[in-house]
């Protein structure tokens, strides 16, 4: 078996999967741990059954160890034995380009990288840590959300800004969501039947996070995420990109110091701060429609730019795209953004199939467009537990 852990700060993601058929591996459980270091409170779904606990969690350990406590008790492993590796997603990996084994050296590059990664590597080391003292045995990947970004050229990941900035701090465009992206890659190939090296994709992961990317042959030539997850589109509450100025200019108008400022942007800032209701999709489309002009705002303006990017990604894939994809919770879900960005791709030709793009419940991907549009466009479900698990059972059987 292969456990899957996404850390945040307070926060663990879990899921369980049964590796028996190892091209397809199985989830069997899968869980939260949330408040870690207020209170503590896990959720567990197994066997088609929720289960809730209000155990204390002061730390990480604390956690790792109760869910291991707890898959036991549930009769999901029967010892701890029978997790053959663990696989964790890592948000910042620097310039590791594919997932890999941690050792000592990984170890120490992913701490090295928490200062690119302020907000998420220290949960992934905290819980890195955790484990290592459990079970210290057992084999442990890192897969990263940067490193399938890692193919872009230099012209494409340097800023125009002085040389030493790279040279010296490392200032580049690095890139996200690349584990999603790996997984609709692989994922698209087995569903046209076509060689990963022959694919040129855009694909649209608009989550609450959210990122475009342009793939040539299977490999990312531009994203729209920068040196941080706070460039390219606008977000659930981050703004994506603006005049860096602006930044300067409110210090001055508030008195707020840079952090402040660049926590407004990261945290109140996208869909919520535009429609001053909410950073949730789903909420902002209800507002626009009971008329609310500030959401009607806010989600032209999303959508308009993230029209822009497919556009501006065609040209610099010289107009050879295989298909659009759309995936995450917005780009899987909601049918009104759907159709309003194919309907703004103007000099791109793709037409919508409104009646499939209504389709709900389906369950890998969903064609989207016409039979006549000049572009397949796709919904298409991203798993980036399955993806991780993939790797982890390649880096360790
Ligand atoms: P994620 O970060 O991938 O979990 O995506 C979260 C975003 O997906 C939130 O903004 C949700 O409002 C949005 N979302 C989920 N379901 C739907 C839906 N049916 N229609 C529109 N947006 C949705």
């Amino acid at each position: 078996m292969i456990l899957v852990i996404n850390a945040g700060s307070s926060s663990i993601k879990f899921k369980l999967f049964s590796v028996s058929d190892i091209k397809n591996p199985l989830p069997i459980l899968e869980g939260l741990s949330e408040r870690i270091g207020v209170d503590g409170f896990m959720k567990i779904k197994f066997n088609n059954e929720k289960f809730e606990y209000s155990n204390a969690l002061p730390n990480h350990e604390v956690a790792i160890a109760l869910v291991l406590e707890k898959f036991q008790e549930l009769g999901a492993i029967k010892n701890k034995d029978e997790i053959h590796a663990i696989g964790f997603r890592v948000v910042h990996g620097g310039k590791l380009a594919k997932s890999v084994v941690i050792n000592d050296e990984v170890y120490q590059i992913i701490k090295s990288n928490i200062e690119l990664a302020p907000l998420h590597n220290p949960a992934a080391i905290t819980v890195i840590d955790a484990v290592k003292k459990i079970m210290s045995s057992t084999k442990m990947v890192a897969c990263f959300d940067t490193a399938f970004h890692q193919t872009m050229n230099k012209e494409e990941f340097l800023y125009p800004v002085p040389n030493n900035w790279y040279e010296d701090f490392g200032v580049r465009k690095y890139g996200f969501h690349g584990i999603s992206y790996n997984y609709i890659v692989e994922n698209y190939s087995k569903l046209s039947g076509k060689s990963k090296n022959d694919l040129n994709l855009i694909v649209c992961h608009l989550g609450n996070g959210a990122s475009i990317s342009a793939i040539k042959n299977g490999k990312t030539i531009d994203t729209t995420m920068g040196f941080t997850p706070l460039a390219g589109l606008m977000m659930g509450t981050r703004s994506g990109d603006i005049d860096p100025s602006i930044i300067q200019f409110i210090c001055k108008k508030t008195g707020k110091t840079v952090d402040e400022v660049t926590n407004i942007l990261n945290k109140e800032s996208g869909l919520l701060g535009m429609s001053g209701l909410s950073a949730d999709m789903r909420d902002v489309l209800d507002a626009n429609e009971k008329n609310d002009e500030k959401a009607k705002l806010a989600l032209t303006k999303y959508n308009q730019i993230v029209a822009d990017w497919i556009v501006k990604f065609a040209n610099k894939l010289e107009g050879k795209v295989d298909a659009i994809i759309f995936t995450a919770g917005i780009g899987e879900n909601s049918v009104r953004t759907r159709k309003f960005v194919m309907n703004n791709l103007h000099i791109l030709g793709t037409e919508i199939d409104e009646e499939a793009n209504h389709n709900f419940s389906y369950e890998d991907h969903l064609l989207v467009s016409s039979k006549t549009s000049a572009i397949p466009v796709y919904a298409m479900r991203t798993d980036e537990e399955k993806m991780i698990c993939l790797d982890t059972l390649n880096l360790t059987k």
